[in-house]
């Protein structure tokens, strides 16, 4: 029995320094959320590991953790292990590799991707100073778990210093076809697929990634596969599919929280007598926002019916401000957002209601439960948790609409599939999703929300963590 190491780009907290104050904030999102559930849940169960430790990189001086560390300041249910990195190097490994080449590429948007040696040069220092880091607290026995496409290299790295070493592998974001992957220049796509095979276990959201991934590396390693196993090194590698959950008790709690039912009382009273429409997504080119707004536009045309009686509400999260595909889009957004209000609002009525920053999580939930349709139309997404969060908060109404090009997509298939680039059929399925009957709202909710309880987050954690271990007691056997 040992120990679980959970290894991720950036540790959850964000710290400000002013002066001599510090102030120490817990970010959220998707992964942090995920993460934070595994390690409860592995303390819930300290049969199964004797600690939890936490190591990724912070956005702070050594001088500031130390002091931080002191004051007993960060989150002390399981240890961090921070990892420091030059602000330069970070910066082209992030914003630079991480997010202007592997983000586009791995979402099918290549003509945005900055093909610059650099920031290779940078991803290479950056996973092998996690490797280091990695390496000086391990112990045999530990079980290591490295997640997303900031680590691609890392399992591989590590396990040149521990050859025996368990470790599993998640990516959270599409691993994309063969043809969009090849585009990498020969050293960088060799790079990360021999650095992906250094795990054991390598998890995916959808079969497709899974196919995607072994493709790749048939085609480009010239290894030997069979159905999801790869042999590589004398070693069998798994490939798997494993859909992440959500925490679904969490957001079925949040129905009877009381700061949650204030805020949606407020909003029934405000829109009593209008149908809401609600979206939230980071300001990202992947998330399809300018499409949406399209396609919202359009309904408004074709449906004059339904003018003064639906309201949107359009949430956006500030996201990556620094990288130039980025810089330009909240300009762009906000102009389409005031075309269309100016166009369509009345005196007494405004089609969008337009938000750019965070929500709490009791907004969001009560936005969850208050809305009758969630129109989450991403142009390519690894899962998308908002699809998942809002089936499961709607208690006796509300339809989704997805995007088919997201990862929920393959789960969720009683929601009102679309293609986001397709306005017609878009602004069609609101007017569908708006006159739906309830009995068959709440008859395609009830079959969502039965999956989503029965596999849960902490259900994908348990499977991961239990295929790794098969994954390695089939190679002991071959040994
Ligand atoms: N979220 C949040 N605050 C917000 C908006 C969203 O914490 O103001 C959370 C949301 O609950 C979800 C995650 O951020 O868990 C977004 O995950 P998703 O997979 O939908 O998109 P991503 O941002 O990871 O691409």
């Amino acid at each position: 029995m040992g120990r679980l190491l959970i290894i991720s780009n950036r540790l959850p907290y964000t710290i400000d320094r002013s002066g001599e104050d510090i102030v120490v904030r817990q970010s959220s999102g998707g992964l942090v959320s995920a993460i934070k559930s595994c390690l409860e849940r592995t303390r819930a169960q300290s049969d199964h590991f004797t600690a939890q430790i936490w190591m990724g990189s912070l956005d702070a001086s050594k001088e500031d953790w130390k002091i931080l560390n002191d004051m007993d300041a960060l989150e002390s249910d399981f240890s961090i292990e921070p990892v420091f990195v030059d602000k330069e190097i970070y910066d082209a490994y992030y914003n630079g590799f991480a997010n202007s080449i592997l983000w586009p590429l791995f979402h099918y948007f290549p003509s945005l991707v900055e093909y610059k040696k650099e920031y290779f040069q940078a991803y290479k220092l950056v996973n092998q100073a996690f490797a280091d880091a990695l390496n000086k607290i391990y112990q045999p026995g530990d079980v290591i778990w490295v997640h997303d496409y900031q680590l691609m290299a890392l399992p591989q790295l590590f396990r040149q210093y521990q050859p025996d070493a368990a470790i599993g592998f998640f990516l959270h974001i599409p691993f994309p076809s063969y043809e969009l992957f090849r585009l990498l220049p020969s050293e960088w796509r060799q790079y990360i697929l021999l650095g992906l095979l250094g795990a054991d276990l390598i998890g995916f959201h959808t079969h497709d990634y899974v196919q995607h991934f072994i493709q790749s590396v048939k085609m480009l390693l010239r290894v030997e596969t069979q159905y999801n196993s790869i042999y590589y090194n004398d070693r069998i590698i798994k490939a798997d599919l494993f859909p992440i959950g959500i925490d679904y008790r969490k957001f079925r709690d949040a129905i009877t929280d009381e700061a949650v039912v204030t805020i949606c009382t407020r909003l029934e009273e405000k829109f009593y007598d209008k149908k809401l429409i609600f979206s939230v997504d980071r300001l990202d080119y992947t998330k399809g926002l300018d499409h949406r707004l399209k396609s919202f536009e359009e309904f408004l045309e074709r449906y004059p019916e339904w003018r003064g009686k639906v309201v949107f509400i359009f949430n956006v999260v500030p996201s990556r401000k620094v990288i130039p595909a980025y810089v330009d889009r909240k300009r762009k957004i906000e102009e389409q957002v005031s075309t269309i209000n100016g166009r369509f609002s009345s005196l007494d009525w405004q089609p969008l209601i337009y938000r750019f920053n965070h929500l709490s999580f009791e907004e969001l939930c009560a936005l969850y439960q208050t809305a009758d349709v969630a129109l989450i139309t991403p142009l390519r997404d690894g899962m998308n948790l908002v699809a998942k969060e809002y089936v499961a908060s709607c208690i006796d109404k509300g339809v989704l609409i997805l995007s088919e090009l997201t990862g929920a997509a393959s789960e969720l298939s009683e929601a009102i599939l679309v293609n986001p680039t397709d306005s017609e059929e878009v602004a069609t399925s609101i007017n569908t999703a708006l006159t739906m009957p309830l009995t068959e709202q709440r008859y395609r909710l009830s079959y969502m929300q039965k999956r989503l309880a029965e596999y849960d987050v902490k259900k994908w954690i348990n499977d991961f963590l239990d295929q790794l271990a098969f994954v390695k007691g089939e190679q002991d056997k071959l040994k």
